[in-house]
């Protein structure tokens, strides 16, 4: 019997998972079929999942902490995070895990060492980030327009600012901008032509770095334009977006991703 998958969202209309993974689905001769459904009430989701004879899941935005705390069994790593984007039915149990955050890391990792990141938000996103960050031993700073989560973080071990407390410290001279890689994981940029700290702080800090990311993928953020600017090495959050589906697919099939995999789903994600 063909398995099914989905992707629970709100609004979820846009979401390019369902390429991606039928991509891969076809590639290896595999069964299966991915979908997406529009979930408005978060907290149904394990009920939802359980009742729909739903093989695998993926979660996104608004429902990934919905998620989290509605599971039966959560990975030990997804767990420090407090969100999850992957759904496994166990033999009728819900089994969830984060993928967002080894996919970032992933995705970084073809800029080489980096020991020192500027996170500028403190979303969930965010947390993911920092905690794969963290658990590399890599020194992580966030920046972000309010307080919000400002214990989740320091309780990682990360420093945190809000704008205004490091433009203070700045002037005064209490800041080295030495930071090798500054992640963009706000909202700002996304419908908009914000910049996601100002730009008195970003500048600085984005001419000392060597490496800029977003989050955001398919399109040159205000915030990659800088970095694309000062001529330092970049990319927006398409990598991130396909190795969280890599590692999901992974676990939805069992299977280790070859590179041909891993360009077939790629190659899906853009058509
Ligand atoms: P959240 O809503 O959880 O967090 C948003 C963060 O952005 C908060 O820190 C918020 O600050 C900050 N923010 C929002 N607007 C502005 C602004 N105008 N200026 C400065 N800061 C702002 O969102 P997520 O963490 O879920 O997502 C963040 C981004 O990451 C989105 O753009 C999303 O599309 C992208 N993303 C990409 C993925 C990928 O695979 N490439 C995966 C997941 C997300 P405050 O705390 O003060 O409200």
């Amino acid at each position: 019997m063909s398995k099914q998958y989905t992707i629970y969202g709100n609004p979820v209309v846009h979401s390019k998972s369902p390429q991606m993974h039928n991509a891969g689905f076809k590639l290896l001769n595999i069964d299966a079929s991915y979908s997406k459904t529009l979930l408005e009430d978060g907290s149904k989701i394990k009920e939802e999942f359980l009742s729909t004879n739903i093989s695998g899941a993926n979660i996104t935005v608004p429902h990934k902490e919905a998620a989290f705390a509605n599971a039966d069994i959560v990975d030990e790593f997804a767990s420090k995070i407090g969100a999850v984007n992957t759904f496994i039915n166990e033999n009728g149990k819900v089994k969830a895990y984060n993928t967002d955050a080894p996919g970032f890391y992933k995705a970084i990792e073809e800029f080489g060492e980096v020991k020192n990141v500027l996170l500028l938000g403190a979303g969930g996103t965010a947390k993911a980030i920092a905690v794969i960050l963290r658990s590399k031993d890599i020194k992580v700073t966030i920046l972000n327009r309010s307080q919000n989560s400002r214990d989740f973080f320091t309780n990682i071990g990360c420093r945190f600012y809000d704008h205004d407390s490091l433009r203070l410290f700045f002037s005064g001279g209490g800041v080295d901008f030495d930071y090798d890689l500054i992640v963009n994981s706000t909202s700002a940029g996304l419908k908009d032509d914000n910049y996601p700290a100002p730009l008195e702080l970003l500048r600085p800090a984005l001419r000392n770095a060597s490496f800029a990311i977003d989050c955001i993928y398919g399109k040159i953020t205000p915030f990659l334009q800088i970095a694309k600017d000062l001529n330092i090495r970049y990319k927006d959050g398409e990598d991130m977006l396909l190795y969280q589906g890599v590692l999901a697919f992974e676990l939805f099939t069992s299977t280790k991703a070859t590179p041909q995999l891993i360009k077939t789903m790629r190659d899906g994600l853009k058509s």
